[in-house]
């Protein structure tokens, strides 16, 4: 069957075949995929019998010893084939991820760029990846010894991906799983497996060995029994906090790797001043509370600014936002678009609403349109609302005047989460001072908390997770270290 669209901005896509240890299979049932802005249909696939999730770990769990043993150069050479077949085909990808999550095909292509770029990076990670040789003889005892510290895989990883970036935070798993050489099943969100699949096509025309990848769509109720499989012994998750506490009670003996929410915060620091200082951040952060409709774990939440300050800065924070282009996704001229479901805007809805019954005022926005929740700005929130305290997910900032820099940081770690704050100050004092009292995964001076590079290890602390991503610390985490000592050298 094939789904017919009005549009013909958005691709027709028939039912997907999903991949089991690199081999395109069609399971049971219906996967039904919508489109968020208006509930269309763009696409179907199937669900993974018991049998095909079988066959994909045990795939994978067979394929382990002859991954590991895969040259560097076979790794890089699947990577960079990755790579090149994802940005030869970027506008089918970009449609694809826009169809369905839902996000500005601008957003859209800029996600497509960055796992350009990740398969890439990987590629020449895989290259360099090594281990490192270390000098025994500083003791008297060990005179003529050395260690080779190799890093071998610790075995099949089972990835599970969110909605919200449906190919670049598969991307953020699949690609150091196969530049170290282990197998990897992929378990993409119901909402969004569609761009997960394509990925699926690509990797199946590598020279990678069978079994090496899988790609399962699966109900949550179904990831369970992945999880709970010991022939899958790294979990790497990125997700919600509920269910990624779930998976590290469920597999405690695993190594569980968790990217988990926040409620990032910026702060603009009393020396941040000027008016193009101020019309900067005010651009910076109204761009980024509202890309991807505010669905990013780093999107900025709160804004803590310097009092006085405040009345230069707020005007233009909402002269910003207003300038921001809502709604249809598939238009090249749109900012923000719908969130994931209409459950997700009337939740958003709720929790303003809540800010306002509290004492907020709604300086911009505030007015939902199924779907789509328009970017919102709020002020004179209490610091006891959800707005403030829980990761909202949605469009919504939340600004407050505050009375010294040392006291905005003390406000940003007022959070249960502490993924990454973003600290507007041209003063290196004050940089490092922030550095040192946030308790986040990351401090970006001078821009929004909402910046993530490859290169960088990438993650929380608190609610926000456990361990790091970023191609360097994924490849490390899949690995452990083995030492040979070599002895009468
Ligand atoms: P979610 O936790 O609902 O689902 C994530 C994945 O987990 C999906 O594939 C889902 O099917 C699966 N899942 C659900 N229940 C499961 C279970 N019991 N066992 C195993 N797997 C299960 O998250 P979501 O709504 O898709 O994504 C939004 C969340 O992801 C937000 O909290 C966001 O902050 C977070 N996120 C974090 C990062 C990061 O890098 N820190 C990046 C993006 C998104």
């Amino acid at each position: 069957f094939r789904a017919s669209l009005a549009s013909s901005t958005l691709p027709i896509v028939e039912p997907r075949a999903f991949f089991v240890a690199g081999r395109p299979v069609h399971g049971e049932g219906e996967l039904t995929v919508t489109h968020p802005y208006d509930g269309r249909v763009v696409g179907r696939t199937t669900v993974a019998t018991p049998d095909q999730v079988e066959a994909a770990v045990a795939a994978a769990a067979g394929v382990a010893a002859a991954a590991a043993a895969l040259p560097a150069h076979a790794r890089a050479a699947a990577l960079d084939h990755v790579s090149r077949r994802l940005a030869e085909r970027a506008d089918e990808v970009a449609a694809l991820i826009t169809a369905e999550n839902g996000k500005p095909v601008k957003w859209a292509k800029a996600e497509v760029g960055r796992a350009v770029s990740t398969f890439r990076w990987a590629a020449e990670e895989a290259r360099r990846f090594s281990g490192e040789l270390q000098r025994l003889d500083t003791d008297p005892a060990a005179t003529g010894r050395i260690a080779l510290v190799r890093r071998v895989p610790r075995g099949p990883v089972l990835g599970i991906a969110p909605f919200n970036f449906p190919l670049n935070l598969v991307a953020h798993k699949v690609a150091p799983a196969i530049a170290v050489g282990t197998p990897i099943v992929v378990k993409p969100a119901p909402a969004t497996p569609l761009s997960a699949l394509l990925l699926g096509e690509i990797l199946a025309e590598t020279e990678l060995p069978e079994g090496m990848f899988s790609v399962l769509p699966l109900p949550n109720e179904r990831a369970a029994e992945l999880v709970a499989d010991p022939r899958l012994p790294v979990v790497s998750f990125t997700g919600s906090g509920p269910v990624g506490a779930a998976i590290r009670r469920a597999a405690p003996e695993k190594h569980v790797t968790l990217e988990l929410g926040g409620n990032a915060a910026a702060v603009i620091c009393e020396d941040w001043s000027s008016d193009e200082d101020l019309t900067f951040a005010a651009h910076r952060i109204a761009t980024f509370a509202n890309y991807q409709a505010g669905q990013s774990c780093i999107a900025v939440q709160r804004v803590y600014v310097h009092e006085w300050l405040y009345d230069g800065f707020l005007p233009r924070l909402v002269a910003a936002v207003q300038e921001l282009r809502t709604g249809d996704p598939t238009s090249e001229l749109t900012d923000v678009g719908p969130l994931v479901s209409v459950e997700a805007a009337e939740r958003v809805e709720a929790w303003v609403d809540e800010a306002v019954a509290a004492g907020a005022t709604i300086e911009f926005g505030g007015r939902r349109e199924g779907a789509t929740y328009p970017p919102t700005v709020l002020s004179g929130v209490p610091s006891s609302a959800k707005v403030c305290r829980e990761e909202i997910f949605g469009p919504v900032l939340v600004v407050t005047p505050i009375e010294n820099d040392q006291a905005a940081f003390a406000a940003v770690n007022d959070s249960a989460y502490g993924l990454q704050a973003g600290i507007f100050t041209h003063n290196l004092q004050t940089a490092f001072l922030a550095s040192r009292t946030l308790e986040v995964g990351g401090v970006i001076v001078g821009d929004v908390p909402s910046y993530r590079a490859d290169q960088m290890p990438y993650g929380g602390v608190k609610g926000s997770g456990v361990g790091r991503e970023g191609l360097r610390s994924a490849m490390e985490d899949y690995t452990e270290p083995r030492v040979m000592v070599l002895t009468g050298l």
